[in-house]
């Protein structure tokens, strides 16, 4: 993902228990490697992480602007 990923977008290198399949690999993106998982953000297990990045996500979500209405 060369442009990043969008919010709410699951990462394709997310395997399906939740596992990175780049973990210890050069093409492993640096900002995941550099992040350093706490309590305040993983909370007591999957879930909890899951809430939290989805509100992260909408906090940090792009606005949308509303449609523009040409003159007649
Ligand atoms: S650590 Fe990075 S590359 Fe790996 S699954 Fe998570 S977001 Fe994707």
């Amino acid at each position: 993902m060369p442009d990043g990923k969008p919010a709410g977008e699951r990462c394709p290198h997310l395997t399906g228990d939740h596992r990175c399949a780049l973990f210890g690999s050069p093409e492993r993106p640096s900002v995941c490697g550099s992040l350093r998982p706490e309590p305040s953000m993983c909370g007591d297990g999957a879930r909890a992480a899951f809430v939290t990045l989805r509100r992260l996500e909408r906090a940090t979500a792009p606005r949308r602007s509303p449609p523009r209405i040409s003159p007649a």
